[in-house]
């Protein structure tokens, strides 16, 4: 099996405040933070309450099938914020890892047309990504098991 980097619950913390620490040293004030569903919630979630943005948002996309399959492009699957929800918002993108970045490419595209500002954090960046984030937390190129996602699921 190829080696893997592991990111336990515990790290998982530090990497939320380290980036949290991050992003306000950096001087960025997002008004909202939008989470790339499933991967992305717990990091945004943990933004929201260390840099004090109670606006958080979702958008949900499917690229991944499983270890390296991936669809031809990224899907966003409805529901998706509207025009008015982030229109004006310097807006702070959160996502796990940014791999082939498409992902962030397509959320980044989608924000653009309505936005003052994106930037995009994330805990773990491959060095191939075509779209690299302003935050991340550790640089890798080997696969990532989360730990939300790295035991079977329950059903
Ligand atoms: P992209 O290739 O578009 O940057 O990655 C899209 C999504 O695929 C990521 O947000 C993540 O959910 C999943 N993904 C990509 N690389 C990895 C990885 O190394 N480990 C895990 N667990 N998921 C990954």
């Amino acid at each position: 099996a190829p080696e893997r980097e592991v990111l336990t619950y515990e790290l998982f913390g530090t990497a939320v405040r380290d980036l949290a620490t991050e992003i306000v040293d950096s001087g960025f004030e997002p008004d909202i933070v939008l989470a790339i569903a499933r991967g992305g919630l717990g990091l945004a979630m943990g933004l929201g309450y260390a840099l004090d943005v109670k606006n958080l948002s979702a958008v949900n996309v499917e690229f991944y099938t499983g270890v390296g399959e991936r669809l031809d492009v990224p899907i966003m699957l409805p529901p998706t914020p509207s025009a008015v929800d982030l229109s004006g918002l310097r807006v702070l993108i959160a996502d796990d890892v940014a791999d082939t970045g498409k992902t962030l490419e397509h959320v980044r595209a989608y924000c653009a047309d309505h936005v003052a500002e994106t930037r995009i954090a994330v805990i773990y960046e491959k060095p191939w990504t075509v779209v690299p984030p302003d935050y991340a937390w550790r640089q890798t190129d080997k696969w990532v098991d989360f730990p939300w996602s790295s035991e079977p699921t329950l059903r």
